[in-house]
């Protein structure tokens, strides 16, 4: 397709980037490669709003990625930055900070007896997975298809479908070693699950899941799913790791685990944080059951470590973020949240264009389809290709969303009347670009 408007001053830093950087970015998919086109430039945000090398204002749905909950340069985020900045950026001793921030932590969630602090929501969760197996003693673990838990070798592993199935590598540079250990399931099935457990008894020590998937787009666990995973896990001497990376302190003050998990009476052994946590800084955490925490090192043998972890600026940062997530924030989010979608929903039902809006708490996102989407097999099946043609015209008339269909939409509780207006105001023509679109092979 051609793009309705031109970039300039990112197609310059794009074309000076992409000589010095593979690809031009420092994380795959902000390069636009799903979508075509250049990736904006951002030099500043405020708010709801970013704004690019080219001066151009955007009101953003992709918020870092989940980070940004309360919006841009929230003014007590970045005064509590500016007043540790100004007492020095990092000592390598324990400080006061990561105290409070783990306080804080373990006062929201309440499985989170211990935490320990890390820099991404990848350390925390390669973290855990080492955790879970020094203490089972056991080397497989269950991950199910199209959840993302960061880049950590073993979890990168995501081809192979079936019950059991040995994942192969899905990525040049990790081994069969790596990955050998990794059971790949699909998403929603507990008795794959079940299955798994009885062919490799005594062999499992950990299931890992999202908490509630939005690395596929929005895809949320059926009623009982979690519920049974935990179960299983207890039964069979494993450990259930609930990945909060994404979900944590943005769908509830206790993250999906104050949604779900706090009500039905059940609780997972170990937690992994990130994104909000940080307040726009790497901060990352996992934490858990205290006599699981006990055998990290220096208090046990399991070795975890880093040379920046509990960073002074960046505890007071997300500390500061999570003080002000009240209750009044997350129900702003939520109303945010229901008014985008019903309006993505009306748009695209006007032009006829078949879709399914999925929702876990306050994030969500558009599946171009007319089924459910369960799992990865489910997300895959949509017509991708009328997300392009959306993504362009949102894009255009100043909407930011995530440069693929397959992520889920953040918010924030900054996003106002004059935000909602605006993103009301683009949808309409995104919704006709949507139905008109053609897939690729017709365009040829
Ligand atoms: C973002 C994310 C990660 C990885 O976090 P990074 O900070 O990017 O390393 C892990 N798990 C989930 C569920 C995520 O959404």
């Amino acid at each position: 397709m051609s793009y309705p408007y031109e970039a300039p001053q990112s197609q310059s830093l794009f074309e000076r980037a992409s000589a010095v950087t593979p690809g031009g970015v420092n994380s795959p998919v902000r390069a636009f490669r799903a979508v075509g086109g250049t990736p904006r430039f951002m030099v500043s945000g405020t708010g709801p709003y970013l704004t690019d090398a080219d001066g151009r204002e955007y009101v953003d749905l992709v918020c870092s990625w989940g980070p940004m909950i309360l919006g841009h340069a929230y003014p007590a985020v970045l005064d509590a930055v500016r007043e540790a900045v100004g007492r020095g950026t990092s000592f390598g001793t324990p400080g006061q900070g990561e105290v409070e921030l783990a306080e804080e932590i373990v006062s929201r969630v309440a499985p989170v007896e211990q935490v320990r602090l890390v820099s991404s929501g990848t350390e925390a969760t390669m973290s855990a997975i080492r955790l879970a197996r020094g203490f089972t003693g056991r080397a497989k673990v269950v991950k199910f298809a199209g959840c993302y838990h960061g880049h950590v070798d073993a979890l990168l592993a995501a081809a192979g479908s079936g019950v059991a199935t040995f994942a192969l590598p899905d990525t040049p540079g990790v081994t069969g070693a790596q990955a050998g250990d990794t059971i790949v399931l699909p998403y929603n099935d507990l008795a794959a699950v079940e299955e798994a457990f009885k062919l490799h008894s005594g062999e499992i020590a950990c299931v890992i899941t999202e908490a509630a998937p939005g690395n596929m787009g929005v895809v949320p666990p059926k009623p009982g799913f979690n519920a049974g995973l935990a179960k299983l896990c207890r039964e069979n001497g494993a450990l259930f790791v609930s990945d909060e990376v994404m979900t944590g302190f943005r769908v509830s003050k206790a993250g999906w685990y104050g949604l779900e998990a706090a009500h039905e009476g059940w609780a997972p052994d170990l937690l992994t944080f990130g994104k909000v946590m940080g307040g726009g800084f790497p901060a990352a955490a996992f934490g858990g059951r205290a006599d699981v925490m006990a055998h990290l090192a220096p208090a046990g043998p399991v070795y975890q470590a880093g040379t920046l972890s509990g960073n002074p600026v960046a505890t007071a940062a997300g500390l500061a973020q999570l003080r002000a997530c009240t209750d009044e924030v997350y129900a702003t989010l939520g109303k945010v949240a229901e008014t985008v979608s019903s309006l993505v929903g009306d748009a695209l039902t006007k032009e006829g264009v078949a879709h399914r809006l999925q929702k876990a708490g306050t994030m969500f996102s558009v599946f171009f389809t007319d089924e459910p989407v369960t799992d990865y097999a489910a997300a895959k099946r949509q017509e991708a290709f009328r997300f392009t043609d959306f993504f362009h015209s949102l894009l255009a008339d100043g909407v930011y969303l995530p440069p693929s269909a397959f992520e889920s939409w953040f918010v924030s509780a900054a996003h106002d009347e004059r935000a909602l207006e605006k993103i009301a105001a683009a949808l309409p023509a995104a919704a006709r670009a949507a139905a008109l679109a053609k897939p690729a092979e017709e365009l040829r």
